[in-house]
């Protein structure tokens, strides 16, 4: 029955968006692969569809009219949406000090890190309602933890930290709809973002990621996870 299953990847593109869509599609889900940019989509939809039953949209989660757009896409062509994966984020090597920190770069981080998810979770619950146990999945980071606030990414910290406070409220306000809101950190992962000194693959960055989206034994919701292991907020 899986694969009658249809997730949404944002910023799928490159990195570990890509590395979770291709997973996804391993797990014989449909995937809506979605990137900023169209130009060059044809790239990296010719590889994904190498694993499965993929599809292309425009979005851009800082773009409120882009995220409606791409749900009117899946409405009409799905119906539903079984999973969700905020995965676009920015601004990781913003290096700064939070007495001097560039404002208008805060700014612009928490509007993609943050907003962009909740904008997006907003429009498309009408469609995660529609799939019978359906899952959100928050891509955080260990930056965003309480006892992490000390560190040198304010900017970046403070975003995933609110990433981290959007996931609770909307775990609680959607438990009774049945639709698990969990966030993932990746651990440190050989991306544009992460580096090439990074320790893990894309793959295994996404694989966490994958494994509470999939969820099969349990309803879990309102969790932090990294290495499929919760940690602390
Ligand atoms: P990359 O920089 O490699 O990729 C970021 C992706 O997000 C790109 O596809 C980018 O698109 C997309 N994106 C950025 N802004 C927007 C937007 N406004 N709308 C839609 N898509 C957008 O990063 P990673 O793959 O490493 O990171 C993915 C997630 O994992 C992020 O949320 C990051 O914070 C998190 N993470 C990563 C870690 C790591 O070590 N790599 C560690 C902890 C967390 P485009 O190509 O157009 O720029």
């Amino acid at each position: 029955r899986i694969r009658d299953k249809v997730a949404l990847v944002t910023g799928a593109n490159r990195g570990i968006g890509f590395a979770v869509a291709k997973g996804l599609l391993q797990e014989g889900i449909t995937v809506i692969a979605t990137s900023r940019n169209s130009q060059n989509s044809n790239d990296f939809i010719s590889q994904l569809s190498e694993y499965g039953d993929v599809v292309h949209h425009q979005l851009d989660v800082t773009d409120n009219g882009s995220v409606n757009a791409c749900y009117a896409f899946a409405k009409v062509e799905f119906g539903k949406l079984d999973i969700l994966i905020n995965n676009a984020g920015i601004n990781y090597d913003t290096w700064q000090n939070v007495e001097t920190a560039n404002l208008d770069e805060v700014r612009q981080t928490v509007e993609t890190n943050v907003i962009g998810p909740w904008q997006t979770i907003q429009s498309f619950l009408p469609l995660l309602k529609q799939a019978e146990n359906s899952s959100i999945v928050n891509v955080s980071s260990g930056g965003g933890s309480l006892a992490s606030q000390t560190g040198s990414t304010p900017g970046y910290s403070i975003s995933k930290l609110a990433l981290n406070g959007l996931t609770l409220q909307l775990a609680s306000k959607l438990k009774n709809d049945g639709i698990a809101v969990n966030a993932v950190c990746p651990g440190w992962v050989r991306t544009d973002m992460g580096g090439s000194g990074a320790t893990k693959s894309p793959e295994q960055g996404a694989e966490t990621i994958i494994w509470i989206a999939l969820q099969k034994d349990e309803f879990v919701t309102g969790k932090f996870f990294r290495d499929k292991r919760e940690i602390q907020w």
